[in-house]
């Protein structure tokens, strides 16, 4: 059994081999074609099943596209569209996780927001964006 999986293991990287494979474009697709699946089954709308359809085989025709170069341009415009809201994203899931230690304030002159040490009580902080000196309590 064990030689079984080591050589389909084998033809799978052999068949890959020269092909781009998966990326953050791919996944996007591949997850967007679920939604529309779910959401397709349960309105009950065809075409948004076959919308879904045609997500799945353009996700596929880029993993096992072998010109690499165009497959990575795409990916690369991709986060670049979404790296604004990825970092919102991160900035909220880093602030969570560091919601024990850290108050975030905002500047009173340029509105940035940065984070404190918390329960230091009343802090003079300069803002690490414009640069003005502010108190908090944190
Ligand atoms: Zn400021």
């Amino acid at each position: 059994m064990q030689g079984f999986f080591s050589k389909l293991r084998e033809g799978l990287s052999r068949f890959m081999n020269g092909r781009y494979g998966c990326d953050h474009l791919g996944m996007a697709i591949a997850s967007l074609a679920i939604v529309c699946s779910i959401i397709a089954s349960i309105g009950g709308w065809p075409w948004l099943s076959i919308a879904a359809t045609v997500l799945i085989v353009v996700s596929m025709v880029r993993v096992l596209s072998r010109d690499i170069a165009s497959r990575r341009r795409e990916n690369d415009s991709f986060l670049a569209l979404v790296a604004k809201p990825r970092s919102f994203f991160h900035r909220q899931k880093s602030k969570w996780e560091n919601r024990s230690t850290k108050a975030y304030v905002r500047c009173p002159y340029c509105h940035a927001e940065f984070a404190l040490p918390k329960g230091k009580g009343k802090l003079r902080a300069t803002c690490p964006k414009c640069g003005q000196k502010s108190e908090h309590t944190v």
